[in-house]
Protein backbone atom coordinates (compact mmCIF):
# COMPACT_ATOMS: atom_id res chain seq x y z
CA UNK A 1 0.00 0.00 0.00
CA UNK A 2 1.01 3.73 -1.19
CA UNK A 3 2.27 5.51 1.91
CA UNK A 4 -0.27 7.45 3.15
CA UNK A 5 -0.43 10.65 6.11
CA UNK A 6 -3.64 9.90 7.04
CA UNK A 7 -4.28 6.51 9.72
CA UNK A 8 -6.81 3.64 9.02
CA UNK A 9 -10.24 5.08 10.21
CA UNK A 10 -8.91 8.63 8.35
CA UNK A 11 -8.88 6.53 5.44
CA UNK A 12 -12.17 4.86 5.70
CA UNK A 13 -13.65 8.29 5.73
CA UNK A 14 -11.53 9.93 3.00
CA UNK A 15 -12.77 6.98 0.83
CA UNK A 16 -15.73 7.48 1.02
CA UNK A 17 -15.63 11.47 0.33
CA UNK A 18 -14.09 10.46 -2.62
CA UNK A 19 -16.25 8.21 -3.56
CA UNK A 20 -19.21 10.31 -3.35
CA UNK A 21 -17.04 13.13 -5.04
CA UNK A 22 -16.23 10.87 -8.06
CA UNK A 23 -19.55 9.00 -8.12
CA UNK A 24 -22.10 11.89 -7.44
CA UNK A 25 -20.76 15.23 -7.73
CA UNK A 26 -18.24 15.15 -10.50
CA UNK A 27 -20.77 14.21 -13.09
CA UNK A 28 -22.48 17.60 -11.69
CA UNK A 29 -19.81 20.06 -11.70
CA UNK A 30 -19.84 21.27 -15.48
CA UNK A 31 -23.64 21.84 -14.98
CA UNK A 32 -23.53 23.31 -12.02
CA UNK A 33 -20.66 25.51 -13.51
CA UNK A 34 -22.79 26.36 -16.57
CA UNK A 35 -26.10 26.59 -15.01
CA UNK A 36 -25.21 29.49 -11.86
CA UNK A 37 -27.18 27.40 -9.76
CA UNK A 38 -27.16 26.45 -6.12
CA UNK A 39 -26.34 23.44 -5.94
CA UNK A 40 -29.08 21.80 -3.38
CA UNK A 41 -29.13 18.37 -4.63
CA UNK A 42 -25.52 18.25 -3.50
CA UNK A 43 -26.39 19.92 0.53
CA UNK A 44 -28.47 17.25 0.03
CA UNK A 45 -25.81 14.71 -0.55
CA UNK A 46 -23.78 15.70 2.19
CA UNK A 47 -26.86 16.04 4.39
CA UNK A 48 -27.18 12.71 3.76
CA UNK A 49 -23.90 10.86 4.15
CA UNK A 50 -22.94 13.06 7.10
CA UNK A 51 -20.55 15.07 5.67
CA UNK A 52 -20.94 18.67 6.90
CA UNK A 53 -20.59 16.34 10.87
CA UNK A 54 -16.99 16.36 9.68
CA UNK A 55 -16.58 19.58 10.84
CA UNK A 56 -18.14 19.29 14.18
CA UNK A 57 -17.44 18.22 17.70
CA UNK A 58 -19.84 14.46 18.85
CA UNK A 59 -21.43 16.60 21.22
CA UNK A 60 -23.03 18.66 18.60
CA UNK A 61 -23.69 15.67 16.70
CA UNK A 62 -20.70 15.77 14.49
CA UNK A 63 -17.97 13.10 14.07
CA UNK A 64 -15.23 14.68 16.41
CA UNK A 65 -12.60 13.57 13.34
CA UNK A 66 -10.45 16.69 13.82
CA UNK A 67 -9.30 19.41 11.49
CA UNK A 68 -6.26 17.39 9.35
CA UNK A 69 -9.58 14.59 8.21
CA UNK A 70 -12.06 17.50 7.68
CA UNK A 71 -9.26 19.57 5.21
CA UNK A 72 -9.00 15.81 3.44
CA UNK A 73 -12.46 16.06 2.84
CA UNK A 74 -12.89 19.96 1.37
CA UNK A 75 -9.63 18.31 -0.81
CA UNK A 76 -11.34 15.69 -2.10
CA UNK A 77 -14.88 17.38 -3.17
CA UNK A 78 -12.35 20.32 -4.56
CA UNK A 79 -10.82 17.82 -6.83
CA UNK A 80 -14.11 17.08 -9.20
CA UNK A 81 -15.80 20.40 -8.20
CA UNK A 82 -14.40 23.64 -6.31
CA UNK A 83 -18.45 24.97 -5.69
CA UNK A 84 -19.47 21.61 -3.70
CA UNK A 85 -15.71 21.87 -1.95
CA UNK A 86 -16.84 25.50 -0.57
CA UNK A 87 -20.16 24.36 0.42
CA UNK A 88 -17.90 22.30 3.21
CA UNK A 89 -15.52 25.48 3.83
CA UNK A 90 -18.08 28.10 4.51
CA UNK A 91 -20.09 25.83 6.75
CA UNK A 92 -17.07 25.56 8.69
CA UNK A 93 -16.06 29.14 8.33
CA UNK A 94 -19.85 30.52 9.40
CA UNK A 95 -19.59 28.34 11.89
CA UNK A 96 -16.11 28.91 13.83
CA UNK A 97 -17.15 32.11 15.90
CA UNK A 98 -19.77 29.72 17.37
CA UNK A 99 -17.37 27.58 18.13
CA UNK A 100 -14.77 29.72 19.10
CA UNK A 101 -16.77 32.23 21.59
CA UNK A 102 -20.47 30.99 21.63
CA UNK A 103 -22.44 30.49 24.79
CA UNK A 104 -23.41 27.35 25.71
CA UNK A 105 -27.09 28.50 25.05
CA UNK A 106 -25.78 29.29 21.12
CA UNK A 107 -24.47 26.65 20.58
CA UNK A 108 -27.11 24.27 21.74
CA UNK A 109 -29.09 26.66 19.33
CA UNK A 110 -27.27 26.18 16.33
CA UNK A 111 -24.14 23.80 16.20
CA UNK A 112 -26.62 20.69 16.12
CA UNK A 113 -28.31 21.77 12.81
CA UNK A 114 -25.09 23.28 11.22
CA UNK A 115 -23.32 19.96 12.02
CA UNK A 116 -26.13 17.76 10.53
CA UNK A 117 -26.40 20.47 7.50
CA UNK A 118 -30.00 21.58 8.21
CA UNK A 119 -28.96 24.69 8.38
CA UNK A 120 -26.04 26.78 6.23
CA UNK A 121 -24.30 29.30 7.79
CA UNK A 122 -21.89 32.13 6.69
CA UNK A 123 -19.65 34.57 8.16
CA UNK A 124 -20.23 38.27 6.80
CA UNK A 125 -16.63 40.49 7.52
CA UNK A 126 -16.29 42.02 4.15
CA UNK A 127 -17.97 45.67 3.00
CA UNK A 128 -17.94 47.24 -0.04
CA UNK A 129 -15.36 50.03 1.39
CA UNK A 130 -13.52 47.22 3.69
CA UNK A 131 -12.00 44.10 2.47
CA UNK A 132 -8.72 43.43 3.74
CA UNK A 133 -8.57 46.48 5.50
CA UNK A 134 -11.71 45.35 7.82
CA UNK A 135 -11.21 47.64 10.69
CA UNK A 136 -12.55 49.97 8.28
CA UNK A 137 -16.05 48.64 8.59
CA UNK A 138 -18.97 50.49 9.21
CA UNK A 139 -22.03 49.13 9.61
CA UNK A 140 -23.44 49.48 12.86
CA UNK A 141 -25.22 48.03 16.30
CA UNK A 142 -26.62 49.62 18.94
CA UNK A 143 -27.94 48.04 22.18
CA UNK A 144 -31.62 49.25 22.36
CA UNK A 145 -33.04 47.72 25.40
CA UNK A 146 -32.85 43.92 25.12
CA UNK A 147 -32.43 44.05 21.51
CA UNK A 148 -29.35 45.35 19.24
CA UNK A 149 -30.29 47.31 16.38
CA UNK A 150 -27.95 46.65 13.42
CA UNK A 151 -27.47 49.18 10.26
CA UNK A 152 -25.26 48.87 7.59
CA UNK A 153 -24.27 46.45 4.63
CA UNK A 154 -22.12 43.65 3.48
CA UNK A 155 -20.70 42.93 0.21
CA UNK A 156 -19.22 39.44 -1.35
CA UNK A 157 -20.63 37.04 1.37
CA UNK A 158 -20.57 33.55 0.57
CA UNK A 159 -23.79 31.71 1.00
CA UNK A 160 -25.74 34.94 0.57
CA UNK A 161 -29.59 33.60 0.52
CA UNK A 162 -29.14 29.95 1.46
CA UNK A 163 -27.87 30.79 4.59
CA UNK A 164 -29.96 30.17 7.45
CA UNK A 165 -26.73 32.36 10.09
CA UNK A 166 -24.55 34.61 9.19
CA UNK A 167 -21.97 35.39 11.74
CA UNK A 168 -21.63 39.18 11.51
CA UNK A 169 -19.53 41.98 12.66
CA UNK A 170 -20.65 45.31 13.46
CA UNK A 171 -19.33 48.50 15.16
CA UNK A 172 -20.65 48.78 18.87
CA UNK A 173 -18.48 51.89 19.39
CA UNK A 174 -17.25 53.57 16.02
CA UNK A 175 -14.67 55.27 17.60
CA UNK A 176 -12.94 52.88 18.86
CA UNK A 177 -11.15 51.38 16.04
CA UNK A 178 -10.21 47.42 15.51
CA UNK A 179 -11.79 47.05 19.78
CA UNK A 180 -14.66 48.93 18.88
CA UNK A 181 -15.58 45.86 16.97
CA UNK A 182 -18.18 42.99 17.88
CA UNK A 183 -19.73 39.86 16.48
CA UNK A 184 -23.34 38.79 16.51
CA UNK A 185 -25.22 36.03 15.05
CA UNK A 186 -28.34 36.76 12.81
CA UNK A 187 -30.76 34.86 11.33
CA UNK A 188 -32.22 35.08 7.67
CA UNK A 189 -35.38 35.89 9.25
CA UNK A 190 -34.53 38.53 11.31
CA UNK A 191 -36.61 41.76 10.95
CA UNK A 192 -34.52 44.54 8.69
CA UNK A 193 -32.26 41.61 7.53
CA UNK A 194 -31.74 41.43 3.22
CA UNK A 195 -30.15 39.81 0.33
CA UNK A 196 -30.03 43.09 -2.12
CA UNK A 197 -27.98 41.48 -4.45
CA UNK A 198 -25.88 38.63 -5.71
CA UNK A 199 -23.04 38.92 -8.03
CA UNK A 200 -22.19 36.98 -11.44
CA UNK A 201 -18.43 36.08 -11.19
CA UNK A 202 -15.75 34.28 -12.88
CA UNK A 203 -15.34 31.07 -11.08
CA UNK A 204 -17.20 28.63 -8.53
CA UNK A 205 -20.29 29.61 -10.34
CA UNK A 206 -22.84 28.13 -8.05
CA UNK A 207 -21.69 29.48 -5.00
CA UNK A 208 -24.03 32.08 -3.88
CA UNK A 209 -21.82 35.93 -3.29
CA UNK A 210 -24.27 38.33 -2.34
CA UNK A 211 -24.66 41.79 -0.75
CA UNK A 212 -26.62 41.82 2.54
CA UNK A 213 -28.15 44.99 4.08
CA UNK A 214 -29.41 45.62 7.86
CA UNK A 215 -32.01 48.44 7.62
CA UNK A 216 -32.77 48.82 11.84
CA UNK A 217 -32.06 44.96 11.87
CA UNK A 218 -33.30 43.54 15.04
CA UNK A 219 -31.93 40.82 16.85
CA UNK A 220 -32.08 39.70 20.55
CA UNK A 221 -28.95 40.81 22.87
CA UNK A 222 -28.29 37.22 23.40
CA UNK A 223 -27.00 36.99 19.97
CA UNK A 224 -23.99 38.70 20.31
CA UNK A 225 -21.02 36.37 19.95
CA UNK A 226 -18.24 36.71 22.47
CA UNK A 227 -17.60 40.39 24.47
CA UNK A 228 -18.49 43.33 23.24
CA UNK A 229 -15.41 45.09 21.68
CA UNK A 230 -13.89 41.56 21.15
CA UNK A 231 -15.11 40.87 17.39
CA UNK A 232 -12.23 41.99 15.56
CA UNK A 233 -10.00 39.21 17.06
CA UNK A 234 -12.65 36.70 17.00
CA UNK A 235 -12.65 37.73 13.01
CA UNK A 236 -8.96 36.92 12.80
CA UNK A 237 -9.09 33.66 15.49
CA UNK A 238 -11.49 32.36 12.91
CA UNK A 239 -9.68 33.20 9.63
CA UNK A 240 -6.42 31.49 11.07
CA UNK A 241 -8.71 28.64 11.55
CA UNK A 242 -11.17 28.53 8.29
CA UNK A 243 -8.18 29.76 6.19
CA UNK A 244 -6.84 26.32 5.12
CA UNK A 245 -10.12 25.21 3.94
CA UNK A 246 -9.65 27.17 0.95
CA UNK A 247 -5.92 26.13 0.84
CA UNK A 248 -7.89 22.97 0.65
CA UNK A 249 -10.06 23.62 -2.10
CA UNK A 250 -7.05 24.93 -3.95
CA UNK A 251 -5.36 21.89 -3.11
CA UNK A 252 -8.06 20.06 -4.44
CA UNK A 253 -8.37 21.92 -7.74
CA UNK A 254 -4.60 21.37 -8.47
CA UNK A 255 -4.43 18.10 -7.91
CA UNK A 256 -8.12 17.56 -9.91
CA UNK A 257 -6.06 19.69 -12.79
CA UNK A 258 -2.47 17.58 -12.59
CA UNK A 259 -4.83 14.23 -12.99
CA UNK A 260 -6.64 15.46 -15.68
CA UNK A 261 -3.97 16.08 -17.70
CA UNK A 262 -1.57 13.19 -17.33
CA UNK A 263 -4.66 11.22 -18.22
CA UNK A 264 -4.88 13.59 -21.39
CA UNK A 265 -0.99 13.79 -21.92
CA UNK A 266 -0.87 9.68 -22.34
CA UNK A 267 -3.86 9.73 -25.12
CA UNK A 268 -3.01 12.73 -26.84
CA UNK A 269 -0.64 12.01 -30.13
CA UNK A 270 1.47 14.40 -31.75
CA UNK A 271 4.85 13.62 -33.96
CA UNK A 272 4.05 10.25 -33.55
CA UNK A 273 4.18 9.55 -29.99
CA UNK A 274 2.11 10.54 -26.88
CA UNK A 275 2.71 14.16 -25.61
CA UNK A 276 4.02 12.80 -22.15
CA UNK A 277 6.97 11.37 -23.88
CA UNK A 278 7.81 15.36 -25.12
CA UNK A 279 10.37 15.99 -22.55
CA UNK A 280 8.48 19.96 -22.42
CA UNK A 281 5.63 18.30 -21.36
CA UNK A 282 6.47 16.09 -19.10
CA UNK A 283 8.41 18.96 -17.22
CA UNK A 284 5.59 20.76 -16.96
CA UNK A 285 3.68 17.53 -15.34
CA UNK A 286 6.46 16.68 -12.85
CA UNK A 287 6.64 20.54 -11.99
CA UNK A 288 3.32 20.16 -11.42
CA UNK A 289 3.09 17.14 -9.15
CA UNK A 290 6.15 18.04 -6.87
CA UNK A 291 4.24 21.76 -6.50
CA UNK A 292 1.02 20.27 -5.38
CA UNK A 293 2.38 17.19 -3.21
CA UNK A 294 4.63 20.26 -1.40
CA UNK A 295 0.89 22.24 -1.14
CA UNK A 296 -0.14 19.60 0.43
CA UNK A 297 2.78 18.78 3.22
CA UNK A 298 2.41 22.69 3.96
CA UNK A 299 -1.83 22.30 4.50
CA UNK A 300 -1.80 18.83 6.65
CA UNK A 301 0.73 19.90 8.78
CA UNK A 302 -1.76 22.85 9.50
CA UNK A 303 -4.27 20.61 10.21
CA UNK A 304 -2.05 18.26 12.52
CA UNK A 305 -1.06 21.15 14.04
CA UNK A 306 -4.38 22.35 15.22
CA UNK A 307 -5.40 18.45 16.27
CA UNK A 308 -2.65 18.63 18.38
CA UNK A 309 -4.10 21.46 19.79
CA UNK A 310 -1.44 24.23 18.73
CA UNK A 311 -2.44 27.82 18.86
CA UNK A 312 -1.67 31.01 18.71
CA UNK A 313 0.90 33.27 16.58
CA UNK A 314 2.45 29.49 15.30
CA UNK A 315 -0.84 28.68 14.05
CA UNK A 316 -1.54 32.20 12.47
CA UNK A 317 1.63 31.54 10.02
CA UNK A 318 0.88 27.89 9.23
CA UNK A 319 -2.71 29.05 8.90
CA UNK A 320 -1.28 31.52 6.03
CA UNK A 321 1.40 29.66 4.55
CA UNK A 322 -1.01 26.56 4.12
CA UNK A 323 -3.28 29.33 2.11
CA UNK A 324 -0.71 31.35 0.60
CA UNK A 325 1.43 28.49 -1.44
CA UNK A 326 -2.13 25.77 -1.82
CA UNK A 327 -3.68 29.25 -3.54
CA UNK A 328 -0.50 29.92 -6.06
CA UNK A 329 -0.20 26.24 -6.97
CA UNK A 330 -3.56 26.28 -8.03
CA UNK A 331 -3.27 28.52 -10.23
CA UNK A 332 -0.05 27.83 -11.51
CA UNK A 333 -0.88 24.33 -12.25
CA UNK A 334 -4.44 24.67 -13.66
CA UNK A 335 -2.93 27.01 -16.42
CA UNK A 336 -0.47 24.42 -17.04
CA UNK A 337 -2.86 22.21 -17.08
CA UNK A 338 -4.75 24.47 -20.21
CA UNK A 339 -1.67 24.26 -21.36
CA UNK A 340 -0.74 20.93 -21.83
CA UNK A 341 -4.66 20.47 -23.30
CA UNK A 342 -3.53 23.24 -25.98
CA UNK A 343 -6.82 24.30 -27.69
CA UNK A 344 -8.88 21.77 -26.25
CA UNK A 345 -7.98 23.06 -22.59
CA UNK A 346 -9.31 26.57 -23.55
CA UNK A 347 -13.26 25.34 -24.60
CA UNK A 348 -15.69 24.21 -22.18
CA UNK A 349 -15.72 20.88 -22.94
CA UNK A 350 -13.09 19.88 -20.84
CA UNK A 351 -13.00 20.49 -16.91
CA UNK A 352 -9.51 22.88 -17.00
CA UNK A 353 -10.71 25.76 -18.11
CA UNK A 354 -13.51 25.67 -15.18
CA UNK A 355 -10.68 24.80 -12.45
CA UNK A 356 -8.64 27.81 -13.92
CA UNK A 357 -11.69 30.25 -13.06
CA UNK A 358 -11.96 28.51 -10.09
CA UNK A 359 -8.95 28.30 -9.19
CA UNK A 360 -8.38 32.42 -9.21
CA UNK A 361 -10.74 33.10 -6.19
CA UNK A 362 -8.80 30.90 -3.96
CA UNK A 363 -5.88 34.14 -4.13
CA UNK A 364 -8.40 36.40 -3.36
CA UNK A 365 -10.80 35.19 -0.53
CA UNK A 366 -10.59 34.67 3.19
CA UNK A 367 -7.45 37.33 3.23
CA UNK A 368 -5.60 38.02 -0.31
CA UNK A 369 -1.97 35.97 -1.13
CA UNK A 370 -0.82 39.36 -0.33
CA UNK A 371 -2.26 39.63 2.77
CA UNK A 372 -0.77 36.36 3.83
CA UNK A 373 2.02 37.66 2.97
CA UNK A 374 1.60 40.79 5.41
CA UNK A 375 0.70 38.01 8.29
CA UNK A 376 3.85 35.74 7.78
CA UNK A 377 6.15 38.25 7.56
CA UNK A 378 4.60 39.85 10.68
CA UNK A 379 4.85 36.91 12.43
CA UNK A 380 8.49 36.11 10.84
CA UNK A 381 9.71 39.57 11.92
CA UNK A 382 8.74 38.77 15.60
CA UNK A 383 10.64 35.55 15.67
CA UNK A 384 14.72 35.50 16.58
CA UNK A 385 16.87 33.50 14.73
CA UNK A 386 20.00 35.80 16.08
CA UNK A 387 21.51 32.34 16.65
CA UNK A 388 22.57 31.85 13.08
CA UNK A 389 23.70 35.38 13.16
CA UNK A 390 25.79 34.61 15.91
CA UNK A 391 27.45 31.62 14.65
CA UNK A 392 29.12 33.60 11.49
CA UNK A 393 30.67 36.19 13.78
C1 LIG B 1 -16.41 35.13 -4.59
C2 LIG B 1 -16.09 35.84 -3.32
C3 LIG B 1 -16.54 35.32 -2.11
C4 LIG B 1 -16.28 36.01 -0.92
N1 LIG B 1 -16.78 35.51 0.26
C5 LIG B 1 -16.68 36.27 1.40
C6 LIG B 1 -17.36 35.87 2.60
O1 LIG B 1 -18.02 34.83 2.66
N2 LIG B 1 -17.27 36.68 3.68
C7 LIG B 1 -16.57 37.86 3.66
O2 LIG B 1 -16.55 38.55 4.68
N3 LIG B 1 -15.89 38.26 2.54
C8 LIG B 1 -15.95 37.49 1.42
N4 LIG B 1 -15.30 37.88 0.27
C9 LIG B 1 -14.52 39.11 0.27
C10 LIG B 1 -13.03 38.86 0.17
O3 LIG B 1 -12.53 38.30 1.36
C11 LIG B 1 -12.37 40.21 -0.17
O4 LIG B 1 -12.74 40.51 -1.50
C12 LIG B 1 -10.88 40.17 -0.01
O5 LIG B 1 -10.54 40.07 1.35
C13 LIG B 1 -10.19 41.42 -0.62
O6 LIG B 1 -10.84 42.59 -0.24
P1 LIG B 1 -11.21 43.66 -1.36
O7 LIG B 1 -11.95 42.94 -2.41
O8 LIG B 1 -11.88 44.81 -0.69
O9 LIG B 1 -9.82 44.11 -1.96
P2 LIG B 1 -8.89 45.30 -1.38
O10 LIG B 1 -8.72 45.13 0.10
O11 LIG B 1 -9.39 46.58 -1.90
O12 LIG B 1 -7.51 44.94 -2.09
C14 LIG B 1 -7.24 45.26 -3.45
C15 LIG B 1 -5.82 44.79 -3.76
O13 LIG B 1 -4.87 45.48 -2.92
C16 LIG B 1 -4.12 44.55 -2.16
N5 LIG B 1 -3.87 45.11 -0.84
C17 LIG B 1 -4.78 45.61 0.03
N6 LIG B 1 -4.16 46.04 1.15
C18 LIG B 1 -2.83 45.79 0.99
C19 LIG B 1 -1.68 45.98 1.78
N7 LIG B 1 -1.76 46.50 3.02
N8 LIG B 1 -0.47 45.62 1.27
C20 LIG B 1 -0.38 45.06 0.05
N9 LIG B 1 -1.44 44.85 -0.75
C21 LIG B 1 -2.65 45.20 -0.29
C22 LIG B 1 -4.99 43.29 -2.10
O14 LIG B 1 -4.20 42.13 -1.85
C23 LIG B 1 -5.62 43.29 -3.48
O15 LIG B 1 -4.71 42.76 -4.41
C24 LIG B 1 -15.52 37.19 -0.94
C25 LIG B 1 -15.05 37.71 -2.16
C26 LIG B 1 -15.34 37.06 -3.33
C27 LIG B 1 -14.86 37.65 -4.62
Amino acid sequence: MAWDALNEEQREIRDLVRTLARERIAPRAAEIDESHEFPWDVVELFREHEIFGLFFDEEWGGSGTGTLLALVAIEEVSKVCATSGLLLAVQELGSLGLKLAGTQEQKERYLPRLASGEWLAAYALTEAGSGSDSAAMRTIARLEGDEYVLNGSKRFITNAGVANVYTVFAKTDPEAGHSGISAFLVESEAPGFSVTRLEPKLGISGSTTGELAFDDCRIPAAYLLGEEGEGFKLAMRILDRSRPGVGAQALGIAQGATDYALEYAKTRETMGKPIVEHQLIAAKLADMETMTEAARGLLYRFGQMCDDGVDGAELTKASAMAKLLCGDVAMQVATEAVQILGGYGYIKEYPVERMLRDAKITQIYEGTQEVQRLVIAREMARESRAFLLAGVC
